[in-house]
């Protein structure tokens, strides 16, 4: 069951810039900041309502948001899904045949438990299910 929309990921090649517009310009505030490692890529969250953007910034020149970027200028990279369970959701998925980039889910940013599907079983969406205590 899909609860809310968690977060909108919009990848950026300067955080710091972009950090500065949401926050002088949009009036939304960082409440937390982190480096992924496994994905190689440092992320901004701020909260929006129920829900946050998360900022995007490749800490390498061949991570995924670099490769994004690269391949389709910046913007929206992905939009994420909060569900309960997401091991069983993932499961219910690929019953029902959807293409998923993570068949397990994994740690991501802010603690939470993640898992990609593909944008090819979803009209072209990059669309991440997520999990939070
Ligand atoms: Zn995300």
């Amino acid at each position: 069951m899909i609860k809310k929309i968690d977060h909108i990921g919009i990848a950026v090649k300067d955080i710091t810039e972009a950090i500065k517009l949401y926050e002088d310009l949009l009036g939304l505030k960082v409440t937390d900041t982190e480096v992924v490692e496994d994905q190689k890529v440092k992320v901004a969250f701020l909260p929006s309502g129920d829900s946050e953007v998360e900022l995007l910034q490749s800490t390498t020149p061949d991570g995924p948001i670099a490769r994004y970027i690269e391949k389709n200028g910046e913007g929206i990279q992905h939009i994420a899904f909060r569900v309960d369970n997401l091991e069983e959701k993932l499961e219910e998925l690929k019953e029902k045949g959807v293409r998923l980039i993570d068949d397990k889910p994994r740690r991501g940013a802010g603690g939470a438990m993640i898992a990609f599907l593909h944008p090819k079983s979803t009209f072209g969406t990059l669309i991440e299910l997520c999990e939070r205590e």
